[in-house]
């Protein structure tokens, strides 16, 4: 999941990578390092610790041709001798992803009497190339490494036997795109990488590699054959990947919700979505919550069955599919296990349906029916804009399957509130940091909700943990009797999610079994619901002014888990932007 850079200009590149390093950093940030070529000679700089520390000593590097890293370790600690690039005689390669067979290579290498300095496995790559310099020919060097490598793997190589190039490759699952600018050619592991400074990009595919000189650059496939890859103008405009006034993209991410929840237009489907009925939603972490609020509409407005599946956990089973539509749901459209369950679907003769963020991405390429989510980059780690345009996404499908026009007609004039009342909730967000200044004491927090608020409950609580490091889970509030009940005491707070709708009463029920235990509530709910709580006296309470179609919660309801996400994490003193141990872009298994 590490991010890669590179790039190959006429001038000095140090700042150019650096750039480029900072957009990558969210895919990894234990450790960084760049190498350069200087003056026909590769030198390296790596610190352990995120792309801060590698500035505080970087050297006035003057080379024209450079790679660079942050690392989300796979394998070996996040220290210095283990950070990329990683250099054998007359090399230095980045890499993302993992080589499966390392260990054996490790073995052939050091009885040849290579001599290793890290645990990676990233290291045996710089050796084949190293071992592999009697190969005059470009091409039949670069050929017997590849050969060699098993897994999945993007790397980019120097070397000083060919100075005035880089050499990029793919195989599986990560992802590398190239970019080509006024000053020379990039390499990165996602466009924002290159946005900024390339004006047209191009992503690799599966088994390609390529050599990419200042002013060209040459693509092959594995078999060493030339081949023509598409490149097309950047889509991403240099701001979106600022942070502008805000202390951090994440909040500027939750205040962009209130200007991206609208509908444009009914998407125009394919016969074989119309005509399905039985879908199957695939996706991991925040997607799968999405998909299962998704769930709900589908079943509601288009009354077609959606069962749910968690992507990690798919293929695994070689489950059996009824004829239909799978409904594959990504960010970056590289998670690792939603392509693998996307590859899986489509062997099942599966029609598939993408909900991707990144509409050039892997997954992207991979499906029947593209719907592009439109949050626009997203660089928090967390997931927050990205999940609300997913959640908007089924509403749009399920409203374009929906025969029952007057019930179709009431969700959309409801949709119509959502941006005021994201607003008001943005405008109170301070009212979230008091909350949280209470909530940021505790070990584990409850989070509850019925129905549509148990997903926002799991998605609530899945930010909490990613954030604050606290330990959080959600439940179903019917479940509360039926064990977790057994956990409350002044200890163990209770965060709510009960709006008013068909179900409040019966979560008040069960908050009034939590009073009676003396665990905290913090509730979040609408005016209507504040208005019912008959009595019971919340120790935190938040509300939203009520909408017309209760369906619809899910959209404040989301905004006030990221908001109390992020102002816990922020009393705490903790890296939102970059949580511990996570990366934006899980490209392994
Ligand atoms: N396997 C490499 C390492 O541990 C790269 C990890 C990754 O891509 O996440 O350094």
């Amino acid at each position: 999941m590490c991010g890669i850079v590179g790039f190959v200009s006429s001038g000095p590149v140090i700042d150019g990578l650096i750039q480029g390093l900072k957009k990558v950093e969210y895919r990894g940030y234990d450790s960084a390092g760049v190498a350069i070529i200087e003056q026909g000679i590769i030198k390296r700089h790596r610190a352990v610790g995120p792309l801060a520390a590698l500035m505080t000593e970087l050297p006035p590097f003057q080379g024209t041709v450079g790679i660079g890293h942050t690392r989300w370790a796979t394998h070996g600690r996040a220290e210095e001798k283990n950070a990329h690039p990683h250099c054998g005689k007359g090399t230095a390669v980045v890499h993302n992803g993992i080589i499966e067979n390392f260990q054996a290579l490790k073995k052939d290498l050091s009885f040849q009497g290579i001599q290793f300095e890290s645990d990676t496995d990233t290291e045996v790559i710089a050796h084949l190339f190293a071992t592999s310099e009697h190969l005059t020919n470009l091409q039949e060097r670069v050929l017997f490494v590849l050969k060699q490598l098993k897994g999945n793997f993007a790397i980019a190589v120097l070397l000083q036997d060919c100075t005035d190039c880089i050499i990029v490759a793919r195989k599986g699952l990560s992802p590398l795109a190239v970019g080509q600018g006024k000053e020379g050619f990039y390499v990165g592991s996602d466009l924002s990488s290159l946005s900024g400074s390339a004006q047209k990009v191009a992503f690799l595919e599966d088994e390609t590699w390529g050599v990419l000189y200042k002013d060209q650059a040459i693509f092959y496939d594995w078999t060493g054959q030339e081949k023509h890859l598409n490149f097309y103008p950047n889509p991403l405009q240099a701001q979106e990947t600022e942070k502008g006034d805000f202390q951090h993209f994440m909040l500027k991410e939750i205040y962009q919700q209130a200007d991206l929840v609208r509908i444009q237009g009914l998407p125009a489907l394919p016969a074989e979505v119309c005509q399905a009925s039985f879908f199957t939603a695939l996706g991991c972490g925040t997607a799968f919550y999405a998909a299962w609020v998704g769930k709900f509409f589908l079943e509601r407005l288009a009354k077609r069955f959606l069962n749910l599946e968690l992507a990690s956990e798919f293929h695994y089973r070689n489950p059996i599919l009824p004829d239909g539509v799978s409904i594959v749901v990504s960010q970056s459209g590289e998670t690792a296990d939603t392509l693998k369950a996307t590859l899986y679907a489509k062997s099942q003769q599966q029609y598939v349906l993408g909900m991707i963020n990144a509409p050039h991405s892997s997954i992207s390429r991979q499906v029947d029916y593209l719907m592009p989510t439109g949050a626009g980059t997203e660089i928090g780690v967390a997931s927050t804009k990205a999940f609300t345009m997913q959640v908007l996404s089924f509403l749009n499908l399920s409203l374009a399957l929906c025969s029952d026009a007057p019930l179709r007609q009431t969700v959309l004039d409801s949709l119509k509130e959502i941006p005021s009342v994201l607003k008001d909730i943005i405008q109170r967000s301070h009212e979230f940091a008091q909350i949280a200044a209470v909530l940021s004491q505790y070990q584990s927090i409850l989070y509850l909700g019925r129905g549509l608020h148990y997903a926002l409950a799991l998605e609530g609580a899945l930010k909490m943990s990613e954030l604050s490091y606290i330990h959080a889970q959600g439940f179903a509030a019917g479940e509360l009797k039926h064990g977790p009940l057994a956990l409350i005491d002044p200890q163990h707070p209770v965060v709510v999610l009960a709006p008013w709708d068909e179900s409040f009463s019966k979560t008040l029920s069960n908050l009034h079994e939590v009073k009676a235990r003396n665990g905290p509530i913090f509730l979040i709910t609408d005016t209507k619901g504040a208005a019912s709580l008959e009595g019971l006296k919340p120790e935190g309470l938040f509300m939203y002014p009520s909408l017309q179609e209760p369906l619809l919660q899910v959209f404040p309801n989301a905004i006030c888990v990221q908001l109390l996400a992020y102002y816990t994490a922020l009393h705490k003193g903790l890296s939102i932007d970059q949580p511990r141990n996570l990366s934006k872009s899980v490209t392994v298994e």
